[in-house]
């Protein structure tokens, strides 16, 4: 049976910090604020994968309160998603997420991000959509307080589940 997810995950835009997408370092003059790395793009991808297995988000799993999660790389979080998929005995389907970011110019980036999201799921490059998109300069987003992200995954889960 073919079970399909969403994510969708926004961190603000903060001078300090590092901006890390999909596992890369990005050069930039701002960097996503949160607990763990606040790799907005892995975050909505574990959503996907965990909503997929009709399970409750990211935070339920590593909640921010944790101190073990403080400026963690979120391919932990990653691994996570894909070990509660195998729990499940299922398989990762494929994929897709489209970050939404005024600056920088993401693309250039995407073939190692899905070279890090491969390795973290045990998938296939193959398997993996990275896009991005600006917001026209519209809203927080235009405005570069802030960077999202959205993703679908598709799950291949036996019949019981
Ligand atoms: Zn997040």
């Amino acid at each position: 049976m073919i079970h399909v997810g969403i994510g969708y995950d926004v961190h603000p835009l903060v001078a300090g910090r590092k901006l890390v997408l999909g596992g890369v370092e990005i050069p930039h003059s701002k960097g996503l604020e949160g607990h763990s790395d606040a790799d907005v793009l892995m975050h909505a991808l574990c959503d996907a994968l965990l909503g997929a297995l009709g399970e409750q988000d990211i935070g339920t799993f590593f909640p921010n309160t944790d101190p073990r999660w403080r400026g963690a790389a979120s391919r932990v979080f990653l691994q996570e998603a894909a070990r509660q998929v195998v729990f499940r005995s299922g398989k990762i389907i494929n994929v897709d997420v489209t970050v939404i970011a005024q600056q920088p110019k993401l693309m250039p980036y995407a073939s190692a991000m899905k070279v890090n999201i491969a390795a973290a799921l045990g998938i296939g490059p193959r398997q993996i959509g990275v896009k991005a998109t600006t917001n026209e300069m519209l809203g927080f987003i235009g405005r570069q307080e802030g960077i999202a992200a959205m993703a679908v995954a598709g799950v291949d889960l036996p019949d019981e589940n």
